[in-house]
């Protein structure tokens, strides 16, 4: 008998024909983890994927898991050979793991995948209660159990009654690269999370307007890069200087649409790095109605940049609700702390709140734009941002 951890797979398994790729994902990224860990290994058994490590890891390597995209629920999981030696000693290894929680009634869920076994489900359900009222105080309560001991019939045979929860979604590099614009605000991660949790590998573009704006509001947007990574492994950040570019529109348009101006220009360089660097899509933090650049007149200007999807999947969130996972995700705290951001250079005092693109095209006309772009593109820095292990 051994004990490991099992991952179901949940949405994943509804991919048809790439349900394969899916699974290859998860165990890749289930491997990427494991050099953590020794004598752990991975594989596939029917629907789910098990996990074979130390023991006293286990605990350790549900945590990390819990950060891998697709997995729906994650089990400790009692496995024994289709002999069926050690089953009584599995079924109550498993019950014996709720002993601390109270419980008081249990029912046995038997499922045979592999129908060429010769025990009938329905025989197993009784055979896991014999032992049970046999060794133990719990009683059957076939409605209304306190807890199931779930028996699944496969390659082998696997007990399992407490599942946690886990992140879902779909596997990381299921949905092509993303480039996200990070600030260093609340809501940009959040979107990046959102996107990754969607199977998008995500990197990040920040726009900055050193000297005006420090190093270490540079470094804070770094930070949560990092913390991101913890979700979507190593990323690439493109750090782009766009003071340049807020002087000439300064210098040369009104007042009151340099957020806008500046907004189209951020999605100008992002679709270049897009270009150069093949990303399928955009993401961004924006927010309906959130502040003056994201009116919907602003988002239709900004929107009819870039040659690529943009992703914006908090559009229609309140603000508590993002902040709720920011918090979870653990960017929050960082996302907080106060640093200037590049849009409060030159920042104006009444933001239009009903751009037309007929009228920033017409204050653009006053602007060298391609150059402009093809400048800050000669000075993009690439950071690369690790994970330790
Ligand atoms: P956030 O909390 O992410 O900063 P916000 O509510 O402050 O968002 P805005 O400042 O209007 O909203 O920015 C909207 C979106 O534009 C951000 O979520 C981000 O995707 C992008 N963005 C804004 N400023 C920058 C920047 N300096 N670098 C990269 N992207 C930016
Ligand atoms: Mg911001």
């Amino acid at each position: 008998m051994e004990k490991l951890i099992s991952l179901s797979l949940g949405e994943v398994m509804l991919k048809g024909d790439n349900r394969k790729t899916f699974i290859n994902k998860i165990i890749g990224q289930v491997k990427k983890i494991s050099k953590n860990f020794q004598d752990i290994s991975v594989y596939r058994d029917f629907g789910k994927i098990y996990i074979n490590c130390h023991e006293e890891d286990i605990d350790e390597v549900i945590k990390k898991v819990k950060n891998i995209f697709g997995i729906v629920y994650i089990t400790p999981t009692w496995k024994i050979d289709r002999n069926m030696e050690n089953f009584e000693e599995a079924v109550l290894a498993v019950a014996k793991a709720q002993a601390e929680k109270g419980y008081k009634t249990f029912k046995a869920k038997a499922k045979r995948s592999d129908k060429r076994f010769e025990i009938q489900s329905a025989d197993l359900n009784q055979m896991i209660g014999g032992i049970v009222l046999k060794n133990t105080e719990y009683k059957v309560d076939v409605h209304n159990p306190d807890f199931y001991i779930y028996c699944d019939v496969k390659e082998h045979i696997y007990l399992y009654s407490e599942r946690f929860k886990g992140t879902g979604g779909l596997p990381l590099g299921t949905n092509g690269r993303g480039l996200l614009l990070l600030s260093g605000g609340i809501d940009s991660p959040v979107a990046g999370y959102m996107m990754a949790k969607r199977g998008i590998c995500v990197d990040a573009v920040h726009f900055h307007s050193y000297p005006f704006t420090s190093e270490r509001a540079e470094e804070k947007v770094q930070k949560l890069a990092k913390i991101l990574g913890q979700y979507t492994g190593t990323i690439r950040m493109y750090s782009c200087n766009l003071l340049n570019i807020q002087k000439a529109i300064n210098k040369n348009c009104p007042e009151d649409e340099m957020t806008i101006l500046s907004r189209r220009f951020m999605m100008r360089i992002a679709e270049e790095i897009s270009k150069q660097y093949e990303y399928d899509s955009i993401i961004t933090g924006e927010n309906l109605g959130q502040v003056a650049s994201q009116t919907i007149g602003g988002l239709n200007v900004t929107n009819a940049i870039p040659d690529r999807v943009v992703f914006r999947p908090l559009i229609g969130m309140d603000k508590v609700d993002i902040i709720e996972i920011a918090e979870s995700i653990g960017t929050y705290e960082t996302s907080i702390m106060p640093f200037e951001d590049c849009c409060s250079v030159f920042l104006p005092k009444h933001p239009k709140l009903r751009p037309t693109r007929k009228g920033v095209e017409k204050s653009e006309s006053k602007l060298q734009v391609e150059e402009l772009v093809k400048e800050a593109m000669s000075e993009l820095e690439i950071i690369t941002i690790k994970q330790e292990d």
